[in-house]
């Protein structure tokens, strides 16, 4: 006896951080069968990481083909896909072999720092803010190809000749997937592409003067298309024939998989990152506050939706950092019980700007501090801190959001797999001074690149069907003495001071 119905369903693909997954799900938004799979993070260097896109593609692959089979379906009952992944990871790749010509160059890298400096110099730091929304940082993905062309040995000719093609994960995905050497289509979306800082805002086309500037070819570059509509069919594999019909970056997926469709409303999602972004309608909002202006949506030809979006590097990856490289826990859910073993942080503060510091600080020279440190601190402390750390960096972005949008925080969509942890939401609401709501379904991700390829196929009207989609599984309400949050804040941005201009 199974909870859904006899279907048509629509499967949604996952490329993220630190794992694929393909999530399919029911006309009713319920997840119907998932599976995951973790790839190999690589650390060549201090700042540098890398992903072997070939590793992710065969994980990709074999997600789906699990997913379709513990879903006990076939391809006939798939009416379309959904695509959504990690942002502004960068690779390059051989457009006749199909072979990468280096790993893909991760987001959270830091390799492009000087470079960044460099594009900067004289000009500052949002030379190209008003016309890409961001500011020059090490994130983005335009200056990472740069870097692959510079530094893989004849690469610059190639791609001038035309042989090399661009891509963040989602473009990789959906042209392997519709037939890679074999006629896949070489596409982005308006979202995606928002994150290359080679994209204007206003017209969502590559801008030739950013592009030569950041020292792009234009000829490597995809085409620009909506997030909602079919670029194309699988190709081979079990879902072949089916159209791949969205495209979304896993933030903006968030945004619409939290249904966060009118102006104002708000979505945080904790994973190995945090992202804040709020709906700002059809406007881009230049932000004087250190959030980025971005793409939300585009539905087809509809016109785009714009977000401010604040972003952190570390949140859960700190939680993996304090598994992994210190050993102090087995498992990320056991922080909970470590940090619940205390009462408080012990004076102990954890600011872990290891990939320097994202919004509202922009400082790619900061690297990690604990400030604070007595011998009365324990390992329970600082796994306190460590979860204080996610709460207190999304009251610096929600305290610029304020700023710049003029709109208070009434209450805030969570999603993410760090909105397990308990004692992290009560946190979190305690320090927003504002209750943190979690809807039933908490993979807003493929949710969202779900309903954007179910838009595109016609399997929902519109948008207010999605929306009554939406239930609320879990709130928490503030409960914090007001002086104490204060003096508590006080100390965490005095520790952050400590962090900054660290690296020469
Ligand atoms: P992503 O999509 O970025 O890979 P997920 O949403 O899957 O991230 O969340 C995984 C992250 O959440 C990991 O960094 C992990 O350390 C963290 N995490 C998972 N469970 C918990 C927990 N119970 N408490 C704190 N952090 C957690």
């Amino acid at each position: 006896t199974s909870s859904h119905g006899t279907g048509p369903f629509i499967a949604a693909i996952d490329q993220g951080t630190t794992s694929s997954r393909c999530i399919v799900f029911d006309v009713d938004g319920r997840i119907v069968a998932v599976d995951q799979k973790e790839h190999r993070q690589i650390f060549p260097k201090p700042g540098w990481v890398e992903h072997d896109a070939k590793e992710i593609w065969t994980n990709v692959q074999e997600v789906v083909a699990n997913a379709i089979e513990k879903a006990g379906i076939t391809k006939a009952d798939v009416l379309a896909i959904g695509i959504t992944n990690q942002r502004e990871t960068t690779m390059l790749w051989d457009k006749k072999t199909g072979e990468p010509v280096h790993n893909a160059i991760v987001w959270q890298d830091t390799r492009t720092s000087s470079l960044v400096k460099e594009l900067g110099r004289n000009v500052g730091q949002d030379r190209f803010r008003r016309d890409t929304g961001l500011p020059l940082a090490t994130y983005f993905a335009g200056p990472k190809a740069r870097w692959l062309l510079d530094n893989v040995e004849g690469l610059r000719e190639r791609a001038e000749n035309g042989d090399i093609l661009f891509g963040t994960m989602d473009t990789w995905v959906i042209w392997n997937l519709t037939g890679g050497v074999d006629g896949g289509v070489h596409v982005t979306d308006v979202t995606n592409a928002s994150r290359t800082m080679l994209m204007r805002l206003d017209t969502l086309e590559w801008d030739p003067k950013i592009c030569n500037s950041i020292g792009v070819p234009m000829a490597m570059l995809p085409k620009i298309r909506s997030s909602s509509e079919v670029y194309g069919t699988a190709k081979g594999g079990p879902l072949n024939g089916i159209p791949v019909a969205s495209a979304l970056g896993d933030q903006q997926a968030a945004l619409f998989g939290q249904c966060c469709f009118a102006e104002g409303e708000a979505k945080s999602t904790y994973g190995t990152g945090t992202f804040m972004l709020m709906n700002t309608a059809h406007k881009p909002v230049n932000s004087y506050n250190g959030l980025l202006t971005t793409v939300g949506y585009r539905i087809g030809d509809e016109p785009a939706v714009y977000a401010l979006e604040g972003a952190i590097a570390v949140t859960g990856a700190l939680v993996q950092w304090m598994r992994d490289q210190l050993g102090l826990i087995n498992s990320a859910p056991e922080i909970e019980t470590l940090a619940s073993s205390v009462e408080d942080n012990g004076g102990a503060y954890f600011v872990p700007a290891f990939s320097g510091l994202f919004a509202p600080h922009w400082d790619s020279a900061a690297r990690g501090v604990i400030a604070g440190l007595t011998s009365y601190v324990t390992k329970a402390h600082i796994a306190r801190a460590v979860l204080e750390a996610t709460a207190w960096q999304t009251r610096e972005i929600s305290d610029a959001m304020t700023k710049d949008s003029k709109v208070e925080l009434t209450s805030l969509k969570v999603d993410g797999g760090m909105t397990a942890n308990n004692l992290l939401m009560q946190t979190l609401s305690n320090v927003l001074d504002a209750p943190v709501v979690r809807p039933m379904v908490a993979e807003t991700t493929c949710l969202g690149a779900a309903y954007a390829a179910g838009l595109a196929v016609g399997f929902w009207p519109d948008t207010d069907a999605l929306r009554a989609n939406w239930r609320r599984a879990a709130e928490w309400t503030p409960d914090m003495d007001p002086a104490e949050r204060d003096r508590e804040y006080k100390k965490w941005l005095k520790a952050v001071e400590r962090t900054k201009a660290w690296v020469d």
